[in-house]
């Protein structure tokens, strides 16, 4: 089973990862996609987005990286997936996940959506937060892996 998992990952964090890495145990092959958003002001380019997400999963042999653009339905018939991954945070998070879902259902008929929850450790977070307390100079150790809070300071600082 081949799966795709799509975000903005504007960087990648250790929410993100956590769902990676369950997914990842869950499915054959996982491909990581990185959404290049044109209307969105990303504070990491693609590359190191990309960059960034290959760092933290080399250790993971079935997961790999790509970009795209469009649709999401589109880049997952492209890479021959019939599965899209997501996260679930809080119940914020499933009103608009579950109307992407069956958007994206009715489109492809053949593509379905997975949730997996966050840890409770997790929950509060999101590039967003960990942005902010990068933008102020504060640890951001418990938020996203080193080669993120090193990539944090070389941008802010
Ligand atoms: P998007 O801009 O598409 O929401 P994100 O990079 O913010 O992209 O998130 C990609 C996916 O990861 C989404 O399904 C999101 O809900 C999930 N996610 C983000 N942060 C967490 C977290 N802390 N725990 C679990 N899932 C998360």
């Amino acid at each position: 089973m081949k799966a795709i998992y799509p975000g903005s990952f504007d960087p990648v964090t250790y929410g993100h990862l956590d769902i990676i890495e369950r997914a990842s145990r869950v499915v054959d092959e996982l491909i990581i996609g990185v959404l290049v958003n044109s209307a969105k002001n990303p504070l990491f380019t693609r590359e190191e987005r990309v960059q960034l997400l290959g760092e933290v999963t080399k250790d993971l042999p079935n997961v790999s990286v790509k970009t795209f653009e469009g649709l999401t339905v589109s880049f997952a018939k492209e890479n021959d997936a019939h599965l899209i991954i997501r996260g679930l945070r809080a119940v914020t998070d499933f009103e608009t996940e579950m109307q992407i879902a069956q958007t994206n259902h009715s489109i492809e008929p053949d593509i379905d959506t997975m949730f997996f929850t966050t840890q409770l450790e997790y929950a509060f977070l999101s590039s967003t937060i960990a942005k902010e307390v990068a933008g102020y100079g504060s640890d951001v150790s418990k938020l996203v892996p080193d080669v993120v809070a090193k990539a944090f300071a070389e941008k802010f600082f």
